[in-house]
C-alpha cells in the first residue's frame, strides 16, 4: 500500500511540473526590483532614428507603443538621457556604447537601491544600434529588412519596470526578434503575469 501511494504522489508531481513549465517562464531582474512609485515615466529623447520614415523617426511611434504595459507614462525629451538619473530615457539614434554586434537595442538595468528589505529602481535608460535598419507603426512604405521599433522597445521598457527574459517563444520578453516581426507590439499572457508579479 505505501509503495502504490507513492508512486501515485510521484507521478502527480511529474504532470503538475510538466504543465507548469510552458505556462510562465518569465524570468525577474535580479535582485528583484520594482520602481516605487507607478506609473512609470519613460520618455523618448526627441532625436529620432534616421532610417525610420514617418514624422519623426519613430519617436511619437514608440511613445504610444510602449504604453502597452499599462503602468508608463510616456512623453517626448529634448534633453538626452543622464544615466542613474530618473526618468528612463529612450534613445534611438544612439548605441550609449553599450549595444554593438547582435544588439538592437539595450537597457542599462544597474541603476538601484535599497530600503530595508525592498529593492527599487533609480533608472534604466535604452539604447539603439544604429547599424540596423528600423520601421514603425507610423511609417506606411512597408517593411523590407528593417526591424520593429516599436516591438523593440516594448521589449526593453519590460527590462526597466524589472523584467528580465522568458523562453516563451512569442512573447514580448523572448531575447530575439526577426526582421519585420511585429508581434512585440502586444503583451502575451507570460510577460503580463511578470507584470503582476512586480506591481
Ligand atoms: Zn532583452
Amino acid at each position: 500500500m505505501k509503495k502504490k501511494s507513492l508512486f501515485a504522489f510521484a507521478i502527480t508531481t511529474v504532470v503538475v511540473a510538466a504543465m507548469a513549465s510552458p505556462a510562465f517562464a518569465y524570468t525577474l531582474l535580479s535582485p528583484r526590483r520594482v520602481w516605487k512609485t507607478t506609473p512609470v515615466t519613460v520618455r523618448v529623447y526627441t532625436a529620432g532614428n534616421s532610417t525610420i520614415t514617418d514624422s519623426d523617426g519613430g519617436v511619437t511611434a514608440v511613445v504610444g507603443a510602449i504604453k502597452a504595459w499599462g503602468i508608463i507614462s510616456s512623453s517626448t525629451t529634448s534633453s538626452p538621457a543622464v544615466r542613474g538619473t530618473a526618468p528612463a530615457t529612450i534613445t534611438l539614434n544612439n548605441n550609449g556604447h553599450i549595444c554593438t554586434g547582435s544588439c538592437l537595442a539595450a537597457t542599462l538595468t544597474g541603476y538601484y537601491h535599497t530600503e530595508g528589505s525592498a529593492t527599487y529602481i533609480d533608472d534604466a535608460d535604452i539604447y539603439t544600434n544604429t547599424r540596423y535598419d528600423y520601421t514603425s507603426s507610423r511609417e506606411s512604405d512597408g517593411c523590407s529588412g528593417e526591424y520593429d521599433i516599436d516591438g523593440i522597445m516594448t521589449h526593453e521598457v519590460g527590462h526597466v519596470i524589472g523584467l528580465g527574459h522568458t523562453t516563451v517563444v512569442g512573447a514580448t520578453m523572448y531575447p530575439s526578434v526577426s526582421a519585420c516581426n511585429f508581434n512585440n507590439r502586444t503583451l502575451e499572457a507570460d510577460d503580463l503575469a511578470g507584470k503582476n508579479d512586480l506591481y
